[in-house]
């Protein structure tokens, strides 16, 4: 499975910086854009849509629009401030939408609101809820709205929600399974296109992967912060995506116990020098 996925990522479209286009703002977005952003979200709970929109709404920040120049896909972004555009892997990106392309052809529309709140473990005992992990949401099948409200690892964040978008889910499954499997599939695609496919650099990053899942998953139930068994929420972004690592055969020679600090963030943290060959910032966190 790791060699088909890496080779399809060797093979597969490269993408630059400069595919991207800079665009005014469409009315048409504009109107999706306060429409999410005017209705109450129970997965935006650290407030990114209150925060940057009521800021885009007084003036402080305007909306960064780009197109693709090949897929036609738009991003609208509101950066807490300017200098964050440059905090987007935007060549990686490009790579991602390209290879995301719908059949029909049809673009995405991507907000991006770069909310800097990071993912961190509730107080001992507390329970994990949306504010501790999540980052995104769209439309099952609609490529409209694929809405991204923090900065740290949207990119993981995208790479689930254009599956989402493009129809993937298996609705075989129920809920949260079927999330679960959204979310195994693309922390498994986010480390074969941090490796740019070469398949040593995939398997080791799969193997850091896991110990990342392993050891945030013991300290989420043996903190208190979530029931091992319970099927509901954060059971599909937690065990239940561990579960299906463990079928894929992805967790031999990993371990539980990787120093993680606090940290909540789903993906492994990259390290400066993958930043750097990605084109951001130390300071990134949207890799
Ligand atoms: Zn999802």
């Amino acid at each position: 499975m790791l060699r088909t996925i890496a080779q399809s990522i060797h093979n597969g479209p490269k993408g630059h910086k400069t595919d991207w286009l800079l665009r005014t703002v469409d009315p048409k977005h504009l109107a999706i854009l306060e429409r999410e952003c005017t209705q109450p979200s129970e997965f935006d709970q650290i407030l990114s849509k209150q925060l940057l929109y009521r800021a885009y709404q007084q003036g402080k920040i305007q909306p960064y629009v780009v197109e693709h120049s090949v897929t036609k896909d738009v991003v609208i972004a509101l950066f807490p401030s300017i200098d964050s555009v440059q905090d987007v892997p935007w060549g990686l990106w490009s790579q991602i939408v390209q290879l995301f392309r719908r059949p029909n052809g049809q673009p995405h529309t991507i907000f991006l609101l770069a909310h800097p709140a990071i993912r961190q473990f509730p107080q001992y005992g507390k329970l994990i809820t949306p504010y501790h992990i999540n980052g995104g949401y769209t439309y099952p099948c609609s490529a409209d709205c694929v809405f991204i409200f923090r900065a740290e690892d949207a990119t993981r964040v995208l790479i689930h929600e254009l599956f989402h978008s493009n129809c993937c889910d298996n609705t075989q499954l129920n809920l949260e399974e079927r999330e679960a499997e959204t979310e195994a599939w693309a922390e498994l695609f986010w480390c074969g296109l941090l490796s740019r496919g070469n398949l040593k650099t995939f398997k080791s990053l799969v193997a850091e992967q896991g110990s990342l899942i392993r050891t945030q998953n013991r300290r989420l139930v043996n903190g208190h912060h979530m029931k091992k068994e319970y099927q509901g929420f954060p059971w599909r972004y937690t065990i239940g995506k561990e579960l299906l690592w463990a079928k894929w055969n992805l967790l031999q020679g990993t371990t539980d116990h990787m120093n993680i600090g606090n940290s909540m963030r789903l993906t492994v943290h990259p390290t400066d020098a993958m930043k750097k060959s990605f084109g951001v910032t130390s300071d990134s966190t949207i890799l």
